[in-house]
């Protein structure tokens, strides 16, 4: 069975650029091969002969009402689903509430997470670093999901554990 790694984060952070920049080929059979609910995107992945299956979600922000309710609990059932969350978090904004939110729920749950701290290319990562490790979800990686930056070593430590 293939790990499967989902992407987290309120609206706009940049789940769905990383997503983009990691799989290269867009698998509709990805779900049902891996016993995973179709109805999300996945796609399959591979990093230096690795392979793995990434999940995009929709965004969580904690306030949804209505069509966003729905995705925010689509959001969770996918986190659910995952051996590992990737938390993004854009270092443009900082720590936000619905960061403090959507860590505490992946505490709850027990979840296997990272931090990873987006937009790098516009912020020192050093100061990226240090704001969001106040969520003491483990280690805060930097990373530009736009530019490519520190999408190695996220991978790394990613899939190190599998
Ligand atoms: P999502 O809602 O979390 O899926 O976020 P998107 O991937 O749709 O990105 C939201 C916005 O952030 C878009 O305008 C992206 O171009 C921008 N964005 C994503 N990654 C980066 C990054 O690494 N650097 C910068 N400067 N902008 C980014
Ligand atoms: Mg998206």
């Amino acid at each position: 069975m293939l790990p499967v790694i989902a992407l987290v984060g309120r609206p706009n952070v940049g789940k769905s650029t990383l997503f983009n920049r990691l799989s290269k080929t867009r698998n509709a059979l990805v779900a049902e091969h891996a016993g995973l609910t179709r109805d999300r995107q996945y796609a399959e992945a591979k990093w230096q002969g690795r392979r793995y299956i990434l999940i995009d979600t929709g965004g969580i922000s904690g306030e949804e009402v209505g069509i966003d309710a729905k995705m925010a609990e689509q959001s969770w059932l996918a986190i659910d689903e995952a051996d590992l969350v990737l938390l993004l978090l854009d270092s443009r904004d900082g720590l936000t509430a619905a960061d403090q939110m959507l860590a505490d729920g992946l505490r709850k749950r027990g979840k296997r997470c990272l931090l990873v701290a987006n937009k790098i290319d516009s912020v020192n990562p050093d100061i990226a670093r240090a704001e969001f490790s106040a969520l003491s979800l483990g280690e805060v990686l930097p990373i530009s999901a736009a530019h490519g930056r520190g999408i190695a070593a996220l991978l790394e430590i990613a899939l190190a554990g599998f």
